[in-house]
């Protein structure tokens, strides 16, 4: 973490001019004038054609989302799978990064962030049919990141807690907690309409309902657009409540078995 943090902190733009001027072996001066360029070429393009590739490098657009005309347009870069840095351990056991991948294939969708592996049906997802949700489990297994909180062993207060619930109090509080997090948007200054402070809203800890968030990706907006076709900025219908409460069903009996909720919930 701190490490992350420190390298994120030495990105300025003297040192990125220093790298790219030893990398190169151009002198400073040259290499800011090709920046500045560049730039400029970016800022042109996306106001004119909303999208630029930079050959073998990456991809920048400008996009808007569809559902919401109020949204403002956001701008994506995606690197191209070219340059990723190929499969690394997690990749040799199946588990691809898809959460935050930079990379994405020809449709927008992403693909693994290290080996470029394009291994989910995207599409059959983002069908959301209850009658399918395990197959979408399955799927969110194949992510290195949502596969940790499918593996994790529940904390022992988190266990107790959700067997004091018992089924339906567990199926109270889901439906309670898709609401709290994920249900009730607000206006932003800045025009757009979300949760409050999205993406950081779902704890990590203390309930088997937050692991499940993490676990099936319905923890914030952002990931619930991307695992589950629900596009930001619009408030959720009945349909995607249920959903997503569905998903968040699989998790917990997969966790616990005994707690008497083996049979499906409708
Ligand atoms: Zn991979
Ligand atoms: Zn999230």
């Amino acid at each position: 973490m701190a490490k992350a943090a420190a390298r994120k902190k030495n990105l300025t733009k003297t040192n990125l001019l220093a790298s790219i001027a030893t990398a190169t072996d151009m002198p400073k001066k040259q290499v800011a004038a090709v920046l500045v360029g560049l730039a400029a070429q970016i800022k042109q393009s996306l106001s004119t054609n909303g999208a630029i590739t930079i050959l073998g490098l990456v991809k920048i657009e400008k996009k808007t989302v569809p559902a919401c005309p109020t949204w403002p347009a956001y701008i994506e870069v995606t690197v191209l799978p070219e340059l990723l840095p190929g499969p690394d351990r997690y990749c040799a056991r199946g588990l691809h990064t898809y959460h935050q991948s930079p990379a994405t294939n020809k449709y927008g969708q992403p693909i693994c962030g290290s080996c470029g592996a394009d291994e989910i049906n995207w599409d059959r997802l983002h069908g959301r049919d209850i009658a399918d949700v395990a197959y979408t489990g399955a799927q969110l297994q194949t992510d290195r990141f949502r596969n940790k909180w499918w593996a994790k062993d529940l904390e022992e207060a988190a266990v107790k807690h959700a067997l004091r619930k018992g089924p339906i109090g567990i199926q109270d509080d889901i439906r309670q907690r898709v609401l709290s997090s994920v249900g009730q948007l607000y206006r932003m200054e800045d025009g757009t309409v979300e949760p409050f402070r999205d993406g950081a809203q779902t704890p990590f800890r203390g309930n088997i309902i937050y692991y499940g968030q993490h676990a099936t990706s319905t923890c914030c907006r952002k990931c619930i657009e991307v695992w589950h076709g629900i596009p930001r900025g619009r408030e959720l219908t009945q349909d995607e409540i249920d959903y997503l409460a569905e998903l968040l069903l699989v998790y917990v009996r997969f966790k616990l078995p005994g707690l008497g909720m083996d049979c499906h919930s409708k």
